[in-house]
């Protein structure tokens, strides 16, 4: 008989409560007390809500994050947060973001803020955990305090709790060495902790802990194949069974390695790895459970259940009660519930699964299993129809849509002329002094801006008067830089609620949730948009709010818009075609924004591609692959102008080194990147690359209050010019400056214009 489970739901509550009872905390305007009542009440719930499986993984939940919640079981804190006088919990706070809260924990005295920890992405999704620091001589200790609390509370309640822990491997390979020393030479003091705390764990009776080994989906060098050897017959025999949970890829030649690890149960990862379930059955022990993840926890698309039961029926008869069956990963990277969306469009809602709604799949996939098809005979009809509307769906279809990707030919992302061509007749025309100065498209999103927009949503400001004010805000924005005294400018993105939103709102293909929020990092959510069909372009997105900026100035104003890879890497996506076809058709659609563009007279055009890099598989061998799809929509999407439009990008991260190659392929006549902060260092990688176009490195950093000063920006500026012929180079922030205040802006821009100037006479 097949056993039911899941690896991790969702903390954030399908109404964000954890999100609202955190801030408030952090303001000072709710009690400790208040904030714990909430994750307890938060827990209860949701464990309530995957009552029917029969196993429910207990230490999930997270007031920030499940790695930092690691950090603190293994009593590796940061040398800077030792010693703290008050509660743990704001300890814990003072690490995730370098403070605990607003006056009430009484400490900013004797040891108040410290540098958060830093963050970064988990894996190839869009959640950020807290990199766990180590150095030569950090030690471990346990403190099971969190889960043992976690899984009393769960057994109070009737639950039949599997506590989950992040795995030893993957807990030193995420985080990072501070003295640059060898981590993995922690893994002898990191095991008899581990080793003590599944003991402890075994003590309250646990009978099954689920320990994440999600690095095993990676390339791993011989050292840390030879650390799960080491670590895994290090926790064997200490009173609880194992199950190894793999998940977001294919175990490929780790899986031999898996499967040798002395563990009672494994669990693959069915949606990415199907076609290793059979391997992995041959290559474990025939005592061992086989846990497999046969529900997307990816995405938020109902599954196709009786496909599912064609290949997992013969599977469940040779394992019999070997087999498990949950979500391929944790939920996570879903929301929580469709029932609470009221406003979606009704012929989509019928083909979505939230968490809740995936947990379902999984009980009626088990019911199946157990008793036979018939006993689920009404809810695989139901899904069989919605999948058969979905699939036949005229939303979903657009035969010329589809016949425009067909023609789609490598001429078209082609520039008549190669880049020193180009470049004549872009100054030709733009007549641009040395060291140009721009910024990277927003400005401040106020207030005011914010107002009307909710205004204009509810309905309570009609659409005149919204455009209107928005008309207000770029003139606002021109004339502040016509101050200033900027040689390229841009519009302001007022209108823009987000970069992606904003675009996805036009174009068909696209839906919207109300309240689909899915954690990115503590009490942060997205919303991401749902890209479920063919993509088009009813009508230009953009040029009326450039064309009306443009007749504000006679300098040269920007065309601004988000490419297609971030489009995508920020979406939730189609399932049934793959990834690479949607970015084609959203390069289709944008393609024709840009020649709009440049129809009305715009004559620089940015298009920004921020999330390019994090769209990078998890194996290398995969990246190619991957650049070359994303590499080519950005040209189908950039390079249909002339060769005297000048087209922009920007991405705002710090990483190139591996991706030159790809971004150079791109040929955009001009990047620009974030760089304050690495010191101008990273313009090495497009130094020793060769790297023939113009770059604007990031001169400061949008992300600080701090106004930079003109001697820090012609400091950064002249180390740029020794990686950078001068003639190359643009002087701009490191990314928009929507979060920022306008009295922030003002002296910030004033001391980039400035230094650029003095740069002009030096040169
Ligand atoms: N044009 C966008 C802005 O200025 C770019 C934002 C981003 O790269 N994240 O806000
Ligand atoms: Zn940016």
């Amino acid at each position: 008989m097949v056993t039911t489970h899941n690896l991790g739901f969702p903390r954030i509550g399908a109404k964000r409560e954890l999100k609202f009872a955190l801030e408030a905390y952090w303001k000072g305007q709710n009690s400790r007390d208040a904030l714990i009542t909430t994750g307890a009440d938060l827990r209860a719930r949701h464990w309530r809500d995957q009552a029917a499986l029969d196993l429910v993984p207990v230490g999930d939940f997270s007031f920030y994050d499940q790695v930092l919640d690691m950090s603190f079981t293994l009593g590796n804190l940061p040398e800077r947060v030792r010693g703290f006088h008050g509660d743990a919990l704001d300890n814990y706070f003072r690490v995730a973001r370098g403070r605990s809260a607003a006056g009430n924990d009484g400490h900013a005295g004797c040891c108040g803020g410290v540098a958060a920890g830093e963050m970064t992405k988990w894996f190839d999704t869009n959640y950020h955990y807290i990199v766990p620091e180590f150095d030569a001589h950090t030690s471990f200790t346990l403190d099971a305090s969190r889960l043992l609390e976690q899984v009393a509370e769960a057994r109070a309640l009737g639950v039949a709790a599997k506590p989950v822990i992040v795995g030893p491997v993957t807990y030193l390979a995420l985080g990072k060495a501070k003295d640059g020393s060898d981590r993995l030479s922690l893994l002898p003091r990191l095991l008899p902790v581990y080793a003590e705390l599944l003991r402890t764990l075994a003590g309250q009776g646990v009978e099954w802990v689920q320990i994440d080994e999600p690095i095993l989906v990676t390339d791993l060098d011989a050292a840390w194949v030879e650390a799960f050897t080491q670590a895994y017959a290090a926790l064997k025999d200490n009173g609880v069974n194992l199950l190894l949970a793999t998940y977001f890829g294919e175990l490929r030649e780790n899986l031999t390695l898996a499967a040798s690890l002395p563990v009672q149960g494994i669990h693959l990862d069915a949606i990415n790895a199907r076609q290793e379930v059979e391997a992995l059955i041959r290559a474990v022990r025939d005592d061992r459970v086989i846990s497999l993840g046969v529900v997307n926890g990816r995405n938020i698309w109902k599954t196709d259940l009786t496909a599912a039961l064609d290949w997992l029926e013969p599977v469940a008869r040779h394992l019999g009660k070997r087999l498990w069956i949950a979500p391929s990963c944790s939920l996570l990277h879903v929301p929580v519930d469709l029932a609470g969306e009221r406003k979606l469009d009704e012929d989509l809602k019928p083909w979505l699964a939230f968490a809740v709604q995936k947990l379902t799949e999984i009980e009626v996939l088990a019911t199946a299993l157990r008793r036979g098809r018939d006993a689920v005979a009404a809810e695989l009809a139901a899904n069989t129809e919605a999948i058969a509307a979905r699939r036949a769906s005229a939303r979903v279809n657009n035969p010329a849509v589809k016949a425009a990707t067909t023609g789609i030919n490598a001429a078209m992302g082609q520039r008549n002329s190669g880049f020193a061509i180009r470049a004549a007749r872009q100054q030709a025309r733009l007549n641009l002094p040395l060291y140009p100065t721009t910024t990277i498209g927003s400005f401040p999103q106020t207030r005011e801006i914010r107002l009307s927009r909710s205004a204009f949503k509810a309905g309570t400001l009609d659409l005149q008067a919204y455009q209107q004010a928005m008309r207000q805000e770029i003139e606002r924005s021109v004339r502040e830089q016509e101050v200033l005294g900027l040689d390229v400018l841009v519009h302001g993105e007022a209108e823009r609620n987000d970069m992606v939103e904003y675009f996805g709102e036009q174009l068909d293909g696209f839906t919207f949730t109300q309240a689909g929020w899915v954690q990115s990092y503590g009490s942060r959510c997205v919303k991401p948009p749902i890209l479920f069909g063919d993509i088009s372009r009813p009508r230009a997105m953009t040029v009326d709010w450039i064309i009306y900026a443009q007749s504000l100035t006679a300098k040269p104003m920007k065309g601004m818009l988000t490419g297609p890879v971030t489009i995508l890497n920020w979406s939730f996506v189609r399932d049934d075609q793959p990834r690479s076809l949607s970015c084609y058709q959203l390069a289709l659609a944008l393609r024709a924004e840009v020649l709009d563009l440049e129809r009305a007279g715009i004559g620089i055009i940015q298009i920004d591609e921020a999330a390019l890099r994090e769209g990078l598989p998890l194996r290398r061998s995969q990246w190619g692959e991957y650049l070359a799809w994303a590499v080519e929509s950005f040209r189908i999407t950039a390079n249909g102008v002339a060769d005297d439009t000048q087209i922009h990008t920007h991405m705002c991260y710090s990483e190139f080194n591996d991706i030159i190659a790809a971004i150079a392929d791109m040929d955009a006549d001009v990047i620009t990147i974030e760089t304050s902060r690495s010191d101008m260092e990273l313009l090495n990688a497009f130094d020793s690359f060769n790297y023939p176009n113009q770059i604007g490195p990031g001169v400061y950093d949008i992300h600080s209050p701090n106004i930079p000063t003109e001697a820090q920006i012609i400091d950064l500026m002249t180390k740029a010019a020794r990686r950078i012929p001068a003639e190359r180079l643009w002087v701009n922030p490191d990314c928009g400056l929507k979060t920022r205040q306008w009295n922030e802006v003002v002296p910030a821009l004033a001391s980039m214009v400035n230094a650029a100037r003095t740069l002009r006479t030096q040169g």
